[in-house]
């Protein structure tokens, strides 16, 4: 059992069952296995290790042939026999994954890296990398018998869900943060899912709530988070299947990923991992999480050598960021975003969120792409990386879409001159650049 924090509910919960023991385990190339101390333990099993208390991860125990790994996949369900999934049947799906690889060079030498290329996940069907997940959990949760799902959100694990839901016939409730962007709102309630915005400045709180209502109203729990439902990061991974073959078997020296629990960043890893048993690699590359500095318990874990569960004990006070997706008090995920970091000669930075406004700026006006705030701390850390990693082959993952944030740019993009149709009138406003 974990240790208590502040907010904590107690985790009691089975990795294959639900409801009163309506055991569903038909994934059985899957194990639970534990990233603290190395432990295997059966489906069945609890979540909590019973020999180190960190919580077990889902793991692959029966390889598939890697066959499938050398065509090109139409979506991350290329993937399904690496992924918690008893039957193609059960699939969810809206063609989430198989997202672009964006090279970027020019961009590249501004940092002096021999090499940067963007995941863009922002490519998916709700605009974040998230509908891996949430495909995966909502799958999961519709082979269980679930008439709901319900999530804790800043606002694109909402969209996912919410669109997820819609997509298997479910019902969806959703637990909004209370700083939730209006624009991520309006998204999430246009797919029909109940909204309710929690008044709180602590995830883990909100969490709990979700927690409780899950239990209370028999809903079935599909955030985004591993050490509560180990289902629901498994989607992540299948970025790092499809790095493998953007790069065709080359992957970069360094991966760069945004950390708020730190489910992508332990999924990614964990991928390569996979990767790694099939035989494919000799071993993950090394790893960069970035936070922004007003929610940082990543950077801080690292630097003082805490242990998860360490973590667990001393959430983030009263985290403040203009990265709203990011803004986690407690890694809910650090019990294998920290071994990722740790095993790869990684490295966690923390971002100012002026640095990260900046970010997104030049991102989208030197290579084209739009990312949300929380995305562009991956810009923000450049400078700092190639300090450490000059002439680099580098890979940032872009995590969601600015369109979700239109607000926030408007906010802060002057206002375009009203002229008369006239083509003197045009004249007069235009800059030298473009005549
Ligand atoms: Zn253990």
């Amino acid at each position: 059992m974990f240790p208590p924090t502040r907010h904590h509910a107690p985790v009691q919960c089975r990795a294959a069952s639900w409801q009163n023991g309506a055991m569903f385990s038909p994934v059985s190339h899957f194990d639970l296995f534990c990233y603290g101390c190395g432990g295997a333990a059966d489906l069945e099993d609890a979540i909590s290790c019973a020999r180190c208390g960190e919580p077990r991860s889902l793991r692959v125990h029966t390889l598939p042939a890697v066959e499938h790994l050398k065509t090109r996949p139409g979506s991350m369900w290329h993937y399904i026999d690496l992924l918690p999934v008893a039957s193609p049947e059960h699939v969810v799906t809206l063609g989430e994954g198989a997202t672009p690889l964006v090279d970027a060079l020019q961009f590249a030498r501004r940092f002096g890296f021999s090499e940067l290329r963007f995941k863009n996940e922002m490519a998916n069907p709700t605009g974040s990398f998230k509908d891996r997940q949430i495909a995966a959990a909502v799958t999961h949760a519709r082979a269980l018998g679930a008439r709901t799902v319900a999530a804790v959100s800043s606002g694109n694990v909402a969209a996912a869900t919410a669109a997820y839901a819609a997509r298997a016939g479910l019902n969806a409730v959703l637990f909004m943060h209370g700083h939730a962007g209006q624009g991520k709102i309006a998204q999430a309630a246009a797919y029909g899912a109940t909204v309710v915005r929690v008044d709180s400045p602590s995830p883990s709180r909100v969490f709990s709530l979700c927690i409780e209502a899950c239990a209370r109203w028999g809903w079935r729990h599909v955030s985004t988070a591993g050490m509560y439902e180990p289902f629901n990061v498994e989607g992540a991974k299948t970025i790092a299947y499809e790095l493998y073959q953007q790069y065709e078997g080359r992957l970069p020296d360094w991966v760069v990923v945004p950390v708020g629990g730190g489910g992508l960043l332990g999924g990614v890893w964990r991928g390569f991992l996979d990767l790694q048993r099939l035989g494919l690699i000799e071993a993950p590359p090394r790893l960069a999480g970035i936070q922004a500095a007003g929610c940082a318990p990543l950077v801080r874990a690292l630097e003082r050598g805490l242990s998860f569960l360490d973590t667990l004990r001393e959430p983030w006070p009263n985290p403040h960021t203009i990265a709203g997706g990011i803004a986690d008090d407690i890694l809910f995920d650090g019990h294998t975003a920290l071994p990722a970091l740790r095993m790869t000669d990684g490295m966690a930075l923390a971002v100012e969120d002026g640095a990260i406004e900046e970010g997104r700026r030049l991102l989208a006006r030197e290579v084209g792409l739009l990312c949300e705030l929380t995305s562009a701390v991956v810009i923000a850390a450049l400078p700092r990386l190639a300090e450490k990693a000059s002439g680099a082959r580098v890979c940032a993952v872009l995590t969601g879409s600015g369109v979700k944030e239109i607000g926030t740019l408007r906010d802060q993009t002057f206002a375009p001159p009203l002229v008369a149709p006239d083509i003197d009138a045009v004249r007069a406003v235009l800059p030298e650049s473009v005549l």
